[in-house]
């Protein structure tokens, strides 16, 4: 580098420090926002200088809005506000020309007046944009909705309180399916208006061709499109009425005015190459990430909708571009063979390039959904005529049916393998760093999952709390198109042995009921297994709801004491120990005399319990018992039962001797 060179750099850097801080001058209406002073717009200037690109690449560093594809030997074009055209003007550069913003409909009549086959056709205001699309909607309801995302995801609106809107285009459209999703935006940036055209000739191609053109019928059937032709309303109305060059959105963060909407984004907000902390910054990127509602809309949007290709027009330039800038991608050669591709299918000769900044939006899909996304500049100025950005978007369209049939290298399912639900699932490539932390995510709808690899064998990492790590091979090609689906076994616990409850006493041949509970700290369904004692069980029944009273009756023939003892095991075959022994004593009836005194009787159903006292039973082996509980059929009675006193001939038997009994010397 020279001396002079140098010094001149050392100038730069010295004037661009200082010119920040310095209020613009505007002027607050009475509705609370702020616009410029007559003459204080925004101007793009020419700039000479003997080395342009390296004064751009330091003008690009210092937060100037330096339009990339101007760069020539001796001039670079800015886009500069008031305070910065003075400081440039006031440090020695050498301007050869200034341009200043205007209201851009003036723009627009002095084009349609010198054209008038263009009218009424021309750019529309944001208001006609999205009256255009309710308009394509109620033409074909079948096929398309416009969804007010504002409302939709519960985001602020603009600082201008207005809301953003998508259209959304598939078959079936009132229906969410599981589908891929295709994003297309437009419009971060309010001054590249060819880019909503663009948008608004997709709409158009993607509904009226429907059904006639094969390849657009695949697109719209195969996938859950949106379009968004205007990401950046207030900004667009603000270069619409007021300022031609404007970019930003109209948030004012003292002393500037606006955030650059494609530096806001949080993957890479503050890398090297994040945009400018500067808020009187053409890229200023904001006072912290997604501090604004254009930002957190899209990020709700995609984390919903979690896209799997993304194409964001911007202008101007006519290349594309892909990865990141100050980042590492690891698949960056990979990257940029795709962007040459979708590059050439667009008409752009294959013309590609990294971004000149990170937090934007592409990078964020990319990185945060594993998204096939691309930023596409377009055109070769901002604000040609109406006709020339029709053009444009003609010959820009093939790029997005290319993209559309881009095969996905790897898409499926990520399901729990025991109940089949959709699983959120993070899918890490194990032979594969990214430094910045980058993994894929299956979306919780569907548990779908897409993957756009480089060509090779790969083994996915898939790791979900309460599941088993499970570890996947693939191999991928660059025509792959494999649908590969996952299951995830959930790590699972067997259940607790169960509680058995119920009678301790019973008569041989009557049935009684048994309640048996588990519960299971998966919360799986239980199944039971009960063993009565008696030789017999029940197999596994079931399945139950964890924590449910199961009941369940059983009869025993002999008398005995039986033990009942039961285990439980889950759907995925975790089985419980036995629980402890339940015994039930089970005595018989028999033809006996009794006479004595009672009390207590109890009838139920078929039997008649009571406490005796002084009973004599014949032929009983114990002839008189004091004290305890017999039970009686009375279907077998020949005799009086009263309230007091008991006399004849039953069946009967003692369920219990509370006391002992003893011999009554007779
Ligand atoms: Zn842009």
């Amino acid at each position: 580098m020279k001396l002079k060179t140098i010094a001149l750099l050392v100038c730069i850097l010295l004037m661009i420090t200082s010119y920040a801080g310095i209020a613009p001058g505007n002027k607050t209406l009475s509705d609370g926002n702020t616009v410029p002073h007559a003459g204080e717009t925004n101007s793009l200037i020419v700039l000479k200088a003997g080395d342009a690109s390296t004064v751009a690449s330091l003008l690009v560093a210092k937060g100037f809005d330096v339009l990339e594809n101007s760069i020539q030997d001796h001039a670079v074009q800015v886009i500069v506000t008031p305070t910065e055209l003075y400081y440039l003007q006031h440090q020695g550069f050498e301007i050869t020309s200034i341009t200043p913003g205007r209201p851009f409909r003036d723009i627009q009549y002095e084009q349609t007046s010198e054209n008038p086959t263009f009218i009424p056709p021309g750019y529309s205001d944001y208001t006609e944009i999205i009256n255009q699309m309710n308009t394509t909607a109620s033409t074909y309801p079948a096929l398309c909705q416009v969804y007010d995302l504002t409302t939709t995801y519960g985001v602020p609106p603009t600082y201008e309180g207005r809301h953003l809107y998508a259209m959304k285009i598939s078959d079936n459209v009132q229906q969410d399916e599981d589908e891929p999703t295709f994003l297309i935006v437009s419009c971060h940036h309010a001054r590249e208006i060819v880019t909503p055209v663009i948008a608004l000739y997709a709409i158009t191609q993607l509904t009226t061709l429907y059904g006639n053109n094969p390849e657009i019928t695949a697109a719209v059937d195969g996938n859950e499109i949106w379009i968004t032709p205007v990401w950046n309303p207030d900004g667009y109305e603000y270069m619409y009425n007021y300022d031609n060059w404007w970019r930003k959105n109209r948030h004012p963060y003292s002393p500037g005015i606006g955030v650059d909407l494609n530096r806001n984004y949080p993957f890479g907000w503050d890398s090297s190459g994040g945009g400018s902390p500067d808020p009187t910054d053409e890229t200023y990127r904001g006072p912290f990430p997604a501090s604004e509602a254009e930002t957190q809309t899209m990020i709700a949007f995609s984390t919903d909708q979690h896209f799997t290709k993304v194409i964001d027009y911007h202008s101007s330039g006519r290349e594309v571009l892909y990865g990141y800038c100050a980042l590492t991608h690891p698949f960056s050669n990979f990257l940029r063979s795709e962007a040459i591709s979708l590059s050439t299918a667009s008409g752009y000769g294959g013309l590609a390039r990294i971004p000149s900044a990170d937090g934007e939006n592409y990078e964020m899909q990319l990185a945060i959904n594993g998204s096939y996304a691309n930023l596409i500049e377009t055109h070769t100025s901002f604000q040609p005529t109406y006709a020339s950005a029709q053009t444009e978007a003609a010959l820009v369209w093939p790029g997005i049916l290319w993209m559309f049939q881009r095969p996905i290298s790897l898409i499926g399912h990520i399901r729990n393998a025991i109940t089949e639900e959709p699983l959120v699932v993070s899918i890490k490539l194990q032979e594969i760093t990214f430094p910045n932390g980058e993994y894929f995510m299956s979306e919780p709808q569907y548990g779908r999952y897409h993957l756009f690899l480089p060509p090779g064998t790969y083994t996915l990492n898939l790791s979900l709390d309460g599941y088993y790590p499970k570890l996947q091979q693939v191999t991928v090609t660059q025509t792959s198109a494999q649908v590969l689906e996952i299951m995830m076994q959930p790590i699972n616990t067997a259940p607790d042995t169960p509680i058995v409850n119920g009678p301790t006493k019973g008569i041989s041949g009557e049935s009684y009921n048994y309640t048996f509970m588990s519960s299971d700290p998966d919360g799986n369904n239980v199944f039971y297994y009960i063993d009565w004692g008696d030789g017999t069980n029940t197999s596994w029944i079931g399945p139950y709801l964890s924590g449910e009273i199961v009941t369940t009756s059983h009869s025993w023939i002999n008398e005995d004491r039986y033990p009942i003892k039961t285990k439980a095991k889950d759907i995925i075959d975790a089985e419980s120990g036995w629980s402890e022994p339940f015994h039930v004593e089970i005595i018989q009836l028999e033809t006996t005399i009794l006479l004595g005194l009672i009390r207590n009787r109890i009838e139920s159903g078929e039997f008649i319990t009571f406490n005796a006292s002084r009973l004599l039973m014949l032929p009983s082996s114990q002839l008189v018992h004091t004290s305890g509980e017999i039970i009686i059929s009375q279907n077998y009675t020949f005799g009086f039962i009263g309230q007091k006193v008991i006399i004849g001939v039953f069946k009967a038997a003692v369920l219990s001797e509370t006391t002992g009994f003893y011999h009554q010397p007779s």
